[in-house]
């Protein structure tokens, strides 16, 4: 087999890289060191999504593989990245009565916990719900650096075409999906915006959803987001996304918080958070399109094109790149 090159080492890439590793083939994993969306990324896996409140199909089998992955990459590289987490999903009361149906039967109904209503909330009702959990991402790409880095597979450095004599698997995320490489893409990538605040007075333990979310990560700091947009991609953090992001803190948490960080990043979507892969051309292969889900689906993309280029074995054909381009909608 010829020598295997990782463009990348955001979720994509890095997921890819475990999996090699754990079927002992060599690889170089090559990343250019700014920072992509998975730096941003808040990490979070939860069942209940959207204004619909719905639940997809394939959560429950990929967040089982998500778990028992990252759990392997911890014991591996003895860092901690992987939390679950209880969560908290609040609607108000006319949206509840349209929506009780499907927390009391259906795919949510399996994760509800318990429904109640919450003096902090006063005017909604509050759904709990099993099941959520957040990667720790920054840290769980620190630790896959770390790891590869000390064996001698980690490099930095930018990568723009296939590289001669090796395989090349470009994981680049947003700006490959941007900038048409390796091949030109109808992308949708969307640009969001979060915020690190401390708040001492909040005592939440769980992760609280409903307009945006905001998500505990231990001693009185939270992460608070996101905002959606699909214009001005290469803007960072604004002034306009800092009023959202300060309302939804407000609503889910409180009056009372201090701003710590405010961040943006690109999400690399080509159809909803439906990632896909496969090869391109000879020696020339792609892991992109994790769009908002890329904690619960990295690990199973990746390990699906690893299971292509090293035993030959198709791909699902929800994730098949050949299938994406051949059932492309012509543009109008
Ligand atoms: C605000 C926000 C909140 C989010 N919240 C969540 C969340 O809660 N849960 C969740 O699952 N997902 C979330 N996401 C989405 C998540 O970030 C993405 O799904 C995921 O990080 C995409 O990973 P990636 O590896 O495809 O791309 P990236 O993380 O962008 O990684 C690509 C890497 O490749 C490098 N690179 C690119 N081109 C080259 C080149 N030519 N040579 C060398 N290196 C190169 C880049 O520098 C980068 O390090 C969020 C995203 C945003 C923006």
């Amino acid at each position: 087999m010829k020598p295997i090159v990782i463009v990348g080492m955001g979720l994509a890439g890095a997921c890819t890289a475990w999996h090699l590793w754990r079927q002992g083939v060599p690889f170089r994993l090559v990343d250019r060191g700014r920072p992509g969306s998975s730096q941003v990324a808040a990490g979070l896996i939860h069942a209940v999504t959207g204004k619909q409140c719905a639940v997809a199909d394939d959560f429950e089998i990929r967040r089982d593989e998500a778990a028992q992955f990252y759990q392997n990459c911890e014991r591996e590289s003895a860092h901690t990245f992987w939390h679950e987490l209880e969560v908290v999903r609040l609607l108000d009361p006319i949206e509840f009565e349209k929506k009780k149906h499907k927390f009391a039967q259906g795919a949510a109904s399996h994760w509800v916990r318990d429904i109640v209503v919450d003096r902090r909330w006063p005017d909604a009702v509050a759904v709990l719900l099993g099941g959520g959990a957040r990667l720790d991402v920054p840290k769980f790409l620190f630790a896959t650096q770390e790891f590869f880095g000390a064996r001698g597979c980690y490099e930095e450095g930018e990568i723009v075409a296939p590289v001669a004599d090796a395989m090349t698997l470009f994981c680049e995320g947003s700006r490959g999906l941007i900038h048409g490489n390796p091949i030109p893409w109808r992308h949708r990538c969307a640009r969001g915006e979060i915020l690190t605040v401390s708040a001492p007075g909040w005592k939440q333990q769980r992760l609280v959803t409903g307009k945006g979310w905001l998500l505990p990560l231990g001693g009185d700091v939270y992460k608070v987001g996101a905002t959606y947009e699909w214009d001005d991609l290469e803007r960072g953090p604004s002034p306009e996304g800092l009023l959202r992001l300060m309302q939804m803190a407000r609503s889910l948490g409180g009056d009372q918080f201090e701003v710590i960080a405010h961040e943006a990043g690109v999400r690399p979507i080509l159809r909803k958070s439906q990632p896909v892969a496969g090869m391109l051309a000879d020696d020339v292969y792609v892991l992109n399109g994790l769009g908002s889900k890329g904690s619960l689906y990295a690990p199973w993309a990746s390990r699906q094109l690893v299971d292509l280029i090293v035993n030959a074995v198709p791909l699902d054909s929800s994730l098949s790149v050949t299938e994406y381009f051949a059932n492309l909608p012509e543009q109008t």
